[in-house]
């Protein structure tokens, strides 16, 4: 057997340079707290922060997650500085004796800690601005500052920020809460030109796509996946939709992103995924859409809805549950759920009409399927879903059996029915 050739370990100790110019330097992402290590929060910090740094040209080649041992933090902290120019930690800077990252810090830096009058100062000035007439002595110790460092002022709450040099490495500590964090990462973006000079942010440009699989495209696609010059990456979506991210210089990113969308022509969507496309499509044709939800008990609506604008073109939703509002409210004949059955094709497509008869949106939408854990029969096993689609034209309904817990089914039924629609709206199918 042919050894297999060893994996390729990137070198972060140097900045990467590209034809001579550096192109991107390393950024690192430091999350710190139990709740993350012991999976009970989903570091959506990381996520941001990663965004956050590719969109101002860091190259982010490490993501870590670590407790709030204090020992632990000190070794992540030195071991994250060695070959990074930016390292960004949140969490940890309460006021509680489990919050250690000004602590560690101080230690991974080889200094003391010393009260920092103005920090001091904010936090006062904060609970004053809440109405809250003394400050807990246990605040106190978030104007603690590790010496030479400087703060990162704070205006949503009570921690100041730390930003600090460890070895090579600028250090950027951040509350955990993620409206505070996300707020100091402004503060660090004026002050970062002057910490990683010459960065230059690549150009990321994305393509959305609808009604096909990852397979599908590739083969439509054949050679415009590339790792680098430019990187084209694909990603699969719950919301149901694909994603293909290009990354390099703008020349570059321009001539690929007109090579995919040509290739991928009759399913790229105009916006980014089928919520804001199908917003923007209706509200450009003055057109309205309504839905008769059963077992995405109105995620449907609640993915319109969360798109801006959807007021031009949300009609009305209704959470039909039980057999009775399918009747009442839509008009679904009784001897047809019982002869169908209410996950059924004839019950999708009833509920859908009704929906547009009794609502008088131009196009209405339709759920009906097994959520789970129980209630699965021999024919429509846990999983089972119908959706169904209704104009002018007439109606259709299509079958889908999701894999996985009662959430997922959920979240995906609700994106096939907005496929359903887009399919129906863009192609007449
Ligand atoms: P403070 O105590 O001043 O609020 P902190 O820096 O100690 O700030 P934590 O106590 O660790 O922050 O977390 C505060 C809140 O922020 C919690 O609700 C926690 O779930 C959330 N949070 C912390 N870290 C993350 C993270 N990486 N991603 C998403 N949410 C987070
Ligand atoms: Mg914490």
């Amino acid at each position: 057997m042919t050894p297999r050739p060893r994996a390729q370990v990137a070198q972060p100790q140097r900045p990467v340079r590209r034809g001579g110019a550096v192109v991107a330097r390393i950024g690192r992402i430091l999350s710190i707290g139990d709740e993350l290590i012991l999976g009970r929060c989903v570091d959506t910090n990381a996520a941001h922060i990663a965004r956050w740094m590719s969109d101002h040209g860091l190259e982010v080649d490490r993501v870590q997650q670590v407790g709030d041992a204090q020992e632990r933090i000190v070794a992540a902290m030195s071991d994250a500085a060695a070959g990074a120019a930016l390292v960004v930690c949140s969490g940890g800077l309460g006021p509680t004796d489990d919050d250690r990252t000004r602590h560690a810090l101080a230690e991974a830096m080889g200094v003391m800690l010393r009260e920092d009058a103005a920090s001091w100062r904010d936090i006062q000035a904060y609970f004053s601005r809440a109405s809250i007439a003394r400050v807990p002595d246990v605040n106190r110790r978030q104007a603690l500052l590790p010496q030479g460092a400087r703060i990162i002022r704070n205006d949503q709450g009570t921690a100041p920020g730390v930003l600090a040099k460890l070895g090579g490495a600028w250090f950027a500590c951040t509350p955990g809460v993620p409206h505070e964090m996300i707020a100091m990462l402004d503060s660090v973006a004026k002050a970062l030109p002057g910490l990683v000079p010459g960065l230059r942010p690549a150009t990321i440009r994305e393509l959305w796509c609808s009604g096909l699989g990852e397979s599908t495209a590739q083969e439509l696609i054949p050679g415009l996946l590339t790792e680098r010059d430019p990187q084209v990456g694909i990603t699969v979506s719950e919301a149901g939709h694909l994603t293909l991210r290009i990354v390099g210089t703008p020349r570059q990113v321009a001539t690929r992103h007109r090579a995919l969308a040509t290739a991928l022509a009759a399913y790229v969507l105009p916006q980014a995924g089928l919520a804001p496309s199908l917003v923007a499509w209706f509200s450009g044709r003055s057109r309205t859409l309504s839905v008769a939800e059963s077992c995405t008990c109105g995620q449907v609506m609640a993915a319109l809805g969360a798109v801006p604008g959807a007021s031009r073109m949300l009609h009305e939703g209704l959470l039909s549950y039980a057999e009775e509002v399918k009747t009442r409210r839509l008009g679904v004949p009784r001897p047809l759920l019982r002869r169908h059955g209410v996950v059924s094709e004839a019950v999708a497509l009833a509920m859908a009409e009704g929906m547009r008869r009794h609502s008088g949106a131009d196009v209405s939408l339709a759920t009906t399927g097994v959520a789970g854990p129980g209630g699965a029969t021999a024919e429509n096993p846990v999983g089972t879903v119908w959706v169904a689609v209704a104009d002018a034209h007439g109606s259709r309904a299509r079958r889908h059996h999701i894999r996985g817990d009662r959430a997922r089914v959920q979240r995906r039924a609700a994106s096939y029915a907005l496929q359903l629609a887009w399919e129906r709206v863009n192609t007449g199918v």
